[in-house]
């Protein structure tokens, strides 16, 4: 009677750590699950320039991946530059040639040939291709249609973006507010920054207010559905 009393223990004890231990296991997917569902592309237009190695330095600093869309004509000023960010692992994209809508839409074809010919650049600097773009100013509402799906049917994947930091006339302070207001209750983000020397003030700050709301900050890559404004 003792023995069958103590078998009856022991194999409650045992289903009991069963169920325990699936119930912790569970939860912990579905903590997981949610955490990686909270992704950052953090995203620095108008490059390369003179602050770009710092804002590679600092993202290194911070063991995380940043993406640079970048102007032509800066490719061929700052080469060892665009070559040390493919190195790491950092995102590589365009930003085409003339930063200028005018001339970016003055024919059918105008705005392709110029992010081929950033394609041109990049390669002879680093042997690689990258079919990652974001348009001047957005690709809405200044593209049509047209020629939005000439980005598509080359094979182009166009970026835009789902904060706007306004750094170009906001100080530090804005920057970051900016961002934590316009993050809130967002899954997926990707950060409009530009390369001056207000961003690479904040951005140690920016990466850690991302991680401390669980954001995984991640490289574009060309598996990623580009997020854009079509
Ligand atoms: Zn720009």
């Amino acid at each position: 009677m003792k023995k069958l009393r103590k078998n009856i223990i022991v194999k409650s004890f045992v289903f009991f750590m069963l169920i325990a231990a699936s119930i912790l296991l569970g939860c912990r997917d579905i903590v997981n699950g949610v955490e990686s569902e909270k992704i950052a592309y953090i995203t620095f237009d108008d490059g390369p320039t003179k602050y770009t190695r710092q804002i590679v330095d600092i993202l290194d600093e911070n063991n995380v991946k940043g993406t640079f869309f970048m102007l032509n004509n800066n490719m061929i000023v700052f080469k060892n530059v665009v070559k040390k960010l493919v190195d790491e692992g950092h995102g590589a994209g365009f930003h085409g040639v003339t930063h200028d809508l005018s001339k970016l839409y003055e024919t059918e074809d105008s705005a392709i040939e110029e992010f081929k010919t950033c394609n041109r650049t990049f390669y002879n600097i680093t042997g690689k291709t990258s079919r990652l773009v974001r348009i001047p100013f957005g690709s809405k509402p200044n593209m049509l249609e047209s020629i939005y799906n000439k980005f598509l049917e080359e094979g182009f994947l166009v970026w835009d973006w789902t904060i706007d930091t306004e750094d170009w006339k906001s100080s530090q302070d804005q920057i970051v507010s900016n961002i934590l207001y316009y993050a809130r209750e967002k899954e997926e983000i990707v950060i409009l920054l530009h390369e001056n020397q207000r961003t690479v003030n904040c951005l140690n700050e920016i990466i850690a207010i991302l991680k401390e709301r669980g954001y995984d900050i991640r490289p574009i890559t060309h598996d990623v559905k580009p997020k854009n404004f079509w």
